[in-house]
């Protein structure tokens, strides 16, 4: 990585900002997928055994520059508590910096409310990043999930700040851009879900580095029907079938041979599509996947993503990667975290880096 990390600077005894994504699923305000928030404990650790003052800062879903109680992040402060087995100080309020200043205690962790509630976030305004650089002496972005998005816990903010990657950040980028740079052979790609149109940027240096392209969920739709399949207009991206078209001809993508139906909408992939995949990623040496091979809200249609995911978690010899938001969503009761080698924070953020190489919140870090 050409940008500084937290090891590389001195943070001792330092008041720390760190930008985690602790965006996750939560139900009756219980955390239900805990993957994010497992992943920051190294970089947690570290700050204290140097004696730090640690300040998580992280949005949670989309309340739009208001304070939604359902979106707050206190139940997010227990679970912490339980897995770093310490206090975990929970600040309400942090922009009047008075008031931030009694509430923050000294030497221990603590987590502060949804930076989304305040409507400087989204903006990127430089005052609100201003007022968020004045809690602390260092900046740690550890938040590889949201550094697709230009804000001012993200980009804002270092302007006011040294600012480094934390040991998450560092881990993402080192190996989803190794694999574009020396995989493994052979080397496979498996995309699935929805929105297309989000993912074909990704597709299209995927394509160049894969061996294969494994496709499924509605993406695998729209390629059946550029493969020419009948497909009614209402299962596909009819804007996306010229590039989906243009991904075929390279010979490496492998579409779905059946389908499991609702009436007339596909909304899964097949036995025998599984077994092909199933066969392919056996054999793989490294494996990426985004994106649900079906409509697995619905236990009815979550039979490819289950299959797929255990022919990955299978094949122990393999480097694999997971990420996406509702990929891991589908996979919350699994045990992810042992059979992945990498369970990447970010879905848009993984795209986006899988196709340009950086992202807006890494390019401001210091650099070397
Ligand atoms: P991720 O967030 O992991 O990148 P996406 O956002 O691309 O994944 O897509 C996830 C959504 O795609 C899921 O909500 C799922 O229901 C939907 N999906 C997957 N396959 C199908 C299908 N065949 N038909 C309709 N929706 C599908
Ligand atoms: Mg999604």
């Amino acid at each position: 990585m050409n940008k500084k990390t937290l090891k590389e600077i001195d943070v001792s005894n330092k008041k720390v900002l760190v930008r985690v994504d602790f965006n996750v699923s939560l139900s009756n305000s219980q955390v239900v997928d805990d993957t994010r928030i497992s992943q920051t404990v190294p970089t947690i650790e570290y700050l204290l055994k140097n004696h730090c003052t640690v300040l998580l800062l992280s949005h949670l879903g989309r309340p739009g520059g208001k304070r939604v109680k359902e979106l707050s992040l206190k139940p997010v402060a227990g679970y912490l508590e339980k897995i770093l087995n310490r206090r975990v100080n929970f600040v309400e309020e942090y922009v009047d910096k008075d008031e931030a200043a009694s509430k923050i205690r000294d030497g221990g962790v603590n987590l502060l409310e949804n930076v989304r509630f305040y409507p400087g976030e989204e903006a990127n305004e430089t005052e609100f990043s201003r007022k968020l650089a004045g809690l602390a002496n260092v900046y740690v972005n550890d938040a590889f999930g949201v550094d697709h998005r230009v804000a001012a816990s993200t980009v804002g903010i270092t302007q006011f700040l040294p600012a480094v990657a934390g040991l998450l950040l560092e881990k993402e980028v080192k190996v989803i851009g190794q694999l574009m740079v020396k995989p493994e052979r052979p080397f496979i790609a498996i995309i699935g879900g929805a929105k297309m149109e989000t993912k074909i940027g990704a597709m299209e240096k995927l394509i160049e580095k894969t061996d294969e392209m494994l496709v499924g969920g509605a993406v695998g739709n729209t390629f059946m029907a550029a493969a020419g399949q009948s497909m009614k207009q209402s299962l596909i991206e009819p804007q996306m079938l010229a590039l989906a078209k243009k991904l075929l001809q390279t010979g490496k993508v492998i579409i779905p041979v059946d389908g499991v139906w609702e009436e007339d909408k596909l909304l899964d992939i097949g036995p025998k599509t599984q077994a092909e995949f199933g066969a392919r990623i056996a054999k793989a040496a490294t494996i990426i996947w985004n994106g649900p091979m079906g409509m697995f809200e619905d236990p009815k249609f979550s039979g490819g993503t289950d299959f797929v995911y255990e022919a990955i978690s299978k094949n122990r010899d393999s480097l694999s990667i997971v990420g996406g938001g509702e990929t891991l969503t589908a996979l919350q009761n699994k045990d992810c975290l042992k059979t992945i080698d990498h369970v990447s924070t970010g879905g848009g953020a993984m795209l986006m880096f899988i196709e340009k190489g950086t992202l807006p919140g890494i390019e401001v870090l210091m650099d070397k």
